[in-house]
């Protein structure tokens, strides 16, 4: 009688977590959290290779394609992602995977956009793929939809949201149309008052740009702070040159049509980094004196302020 309730017990121990394919997909996990990210390619590789479970493999051809997307490899990643949906189209991780190396890494804000919303119908509420359409909308000037879009990843998100009420109003602050400043002030606030990450940012808009600053308060030429993880490749970075850029595709002079000879003027006392953009041409320090009137934009071919 004790040998056979021995073998009872012992039967779901063996059993659980035990089988092949899913010792080698633990594997695979335990090497990619120890950011071995090679050996956990090959360990993804001999679980897809191993499993007939369709949620074992599903999770394996996303796992190879986070390890290569951490290897800077974006183009296989993208395989990785891509054969997830083609093997199992309801997985919305792979969505969300997919989208945000769209957004992030590939520069492929269509996609992106694309991707989410495909990965919407199955998950409605999975918080990542607004945060991802946000970012890719932003970048295509598309404000509208990216203030919806984070209206609903801040609805979903179950994490602090305060790096989302920054795109959020940074998306707003752009977008113009419809929102007041109190509006976007008031999403660059929240975001600097959950004191987190990304609350930085949202506390340097708050303060730098639009919201406070009696008298240097310029919202045409204010630099807009937006950053994202540290393992995001440089590029992605959030700079004042990044954001300067940004604002310079938004202006067009009136004398030449064009975008590209067009600087911002600033008002105000410049820091150190400013001071070091106003020597190399990029921006045009205007003074500290800034009035409903004063130019906000320079155009180098023409000498026109405007
Ligand atoms: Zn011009």
């Amino acid at each position: 009688m004790k040998k056979l309730l021995l073998i009872l017990l012992c039967v779901p121990l063996i059993g659980f977590g035990q089988t092949k394919d899913q010792e080698l997909f633990n594997d695979a996990l335990k090497y990619e959290n120890s950011e071995n990210f090679e050996l956990s390619i090959e360990y993804f590789t001999k679980s897809i290779k191993s499993s007939n479970n369709k949620e074992i493999i599903t999770k394996s051809y996303n796992g190879r394609g986070r390890c290569y997307r951490k290897l800077m490899q974006y183009f296989q990643a993208e395989i990785e992602y891509l054969a997830a949906i083609e093997y199992n189209p309801t997985h919305k991780d792979a969505y969300a995977n997919l989208s945000w190396l769209y957004a992030y890494y590939l520069d492929q804000y269509e996609l992106a956009i694309s991707i989410a919303n495909q990965g919407m119908v199955y998950d409605p509420e999975m918080w990542n793929l607004y945060f991802n359409r946000g970012y890719a909308c932003i970048k295509l000037e598309k404000y509208k939809l990216a203030v919806l879009s984070y209206d609903a990843c801040i609805m979903y998100y179950k994490g602090n949201p305060a790096n989302s009420y920054n795109l959020r109003g940074v998306a707003k602050l752009f977008s113009r149309s419809s929102s007041s400043r109190d509006d976007y002030c008031d999403d660059f606030k929240k975001s600097c008052d959950l004191g987190s990450i990304g609350s930085e940012n949202g506390c340097k808009n708050y303060k730098n740009i639009v919201c406070k600053i009696e008298g240097v308060c310029n919202p045409d030429t204010a630099y807009i702070y937006i950053e994202w993880d540290k393992e995001l490749p440089p590029k992605y970075f959030s700079t004042l040159r990044d954001t300067i850029d940004w604002k310079i595709k938004y202006k067009t002079c009136p004398v030449c049509k064009k975008k590209d000879k067009v600087i911002p003027i600033t008002y105000g006392l410049p820091g150190k980094e400013l001071m070091e953009l106003s020597k190399s041409g990029e921006v045009i320090l205007g003074g500290c004196v800034i009035s409903t009137n004063s130019p906000r934009w320079y155009c180098k071919r023409d000498l026109n302020k405007f």
